[in-house]
């Protein structure tokens, strides 16, 4: 008996494309990353029209809705789109897997790079920054709020006997006019106390804060040494609240990045780095803006530019690649896409069909929130228009792929 799809049927029924995916599958496994400069390489073609792709060792293979999956590790999952036709939404796998999200590439030959987003989060190597603020022009200044740690401020001591209390730094007794005595952590005793002065010499070596003319630091929340715990964010001084750290004004556009991989004695922190007298290069080099010390980056890994009014990450050859996150990916036939899942990456391409080229209506989801509560996601729709603070919007049209 034959079947006629009614018109709402129709309207999800299978594009006409075929997706063409190629897949390059490094011989090695280390910490699940891809070697750009290998030769040792396992290459396949496919064309497909929706499952999951599977890799045991270094053989990918595709296996189709209908069938059971075969034995290795879900890698993506592609289906046609119902909301665009004749495009595919790949996303990760719908088995119990390691792929949570997805890594799109930034091509190192990829002209317009990748415009950054607020709260992206984007690897070099195995080493991941999340973009906490993006600012063009105007009078911000850095909101340095680490991911896990509040605003806390410390009321200056006050009462009869702190006039004998000596400053664990300096060991002079009392408060001064200007210069309060504080308890800022949980030692107590002799140590209890500290200038405020004092306090503030001692964090601004900690955190090397005076580095360069235009603001560009590293802020990190400081502990107290002896009882380990976080020392407050800010003072309070005759009512008013000040930041404890006095920190250089930063000249926009600048841009703060989380190191959300901790790789260094550094520790967890914020790259504040201003762009406006060079862009910012990232990478294991003496000579980088933000240094890495990790095996998986390279010498000049990827640079972070200001370019009419955007923040664009672009690699810069690295031997273990630069990647943005990206929940979902959706294919259409206006430029290839690669992803990489592991030491495999797949890139995923279309054959145009010029009838529905120019009116094809693309985006990418919003990295979901999976590691604070602070800025909201953006939806596909505002992805589309562009953030309400006039930041870059998502575009994975702007991933380069070609990397072969
Ligand atoms: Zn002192
Ligand atoms: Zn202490």
């Amino acid at each position: 008996m034959l079947f006629f799809p009614t018109a709402a049927e129709d309207e999800k029924a299978a594009p006409a494309g075929t997706l063409q995916v190629s897949s390059t599958t490094w011989s090695r496994e280390s910490h699940h990353l891809f070697d750009f400069e290998s030769r040792e390489v396992h290459c396949r073609e496919f064309a497909m029209n929706g499952g999951t792709f599977m890799r045991n060792g270094t053989e990918v293979d595709i296996s189709s809705e209908e069938t059971a999956l075969p034995a290795g590790d879900a890698l993506v999952y592609i289906a046609a789109s119902a909301a665009v036709p004749g495009t595919f939404v790949v996303s990760p796998p719908r088995v119990p897997c390691r792929t949570k999200k997805l890594w799109a590439v930034v091509h190192k030959d990829s002209p317009s790079g990748h415009n950054l987003a607020q709260n992206d989060l984007f690897r070099l190597g195995r080493v991941k920054f999340r973009v906490r603020q993006l600012v063009l022009e105007g009078p911000a200044q850095p909101s340095l709020c680490v991911d896990g740690t509040k605003r806390t401020t410390c009321g200056w001591q006050r009462g009869k006997d702190i006039e004998s209390k000596c400053c664990r730094i300096c060991l002079m007794e009392g408060p001064e006019d200007d210069d309060p005595l504080l308890a800022p952590c949980a030692c107590k005793g002799s140590i209890n106390y500290v200038h405020l002065k004092c306090l503030r010499h001692w964090a601004s070596i900690k955190l090397n804060a005076p580095g360069h003319s235009d603001g560009t630091y590293f802020y990190r929340p400081l502990t107290c040494e002896l009882c380990k715990t976080a020392l407050p964010t800010h003072v309070s001084c005759n009512g008013v609240e000040q930041r404890l750290v006095e920190l250089p004004r930063t000249e926009p556009p600048f841009v703060v990045l989380e190191n959300v991989t901790d790789t260094s004695a550094q520790g967890k922190g914020l790259h504040v780095i201003s762009l406006a007298q060079r862009p910012l290069t990232m990478g294991r080099g003496r000579e980088c803006g933000v240094r890495i010390a990790d095996v998986s980056i390279s010498r000049c890994h990827a640079t972070i530019s200001c370019k009419g009014g955007r923040f664009v990450l672009q690699d810069s050859g690295s031997k273990f690649g630069t990647c943005v996150a990206m929940p979902w990916v959706q294919v259409d036939d206006s430029k290839p896409v690669s992803l990489q899942v592991g030491r495999t990456v797949l890139t995923l391409s279309l054959p145009s069909s010029p009838s529905s080229s120019d009116t094809m209506d693309v985006s990418s989801g919003p990295m979901e929130e999976d590691t604070e509560s602070g800025a909201s996601a953006a939806s596909p729709a505002q992805a589309a228009a562009g953030s309400p603070g006039g930041n870059p919007s998502y575009d994975w049209r702007s991933i380069g792929w070609n990397f072969l």
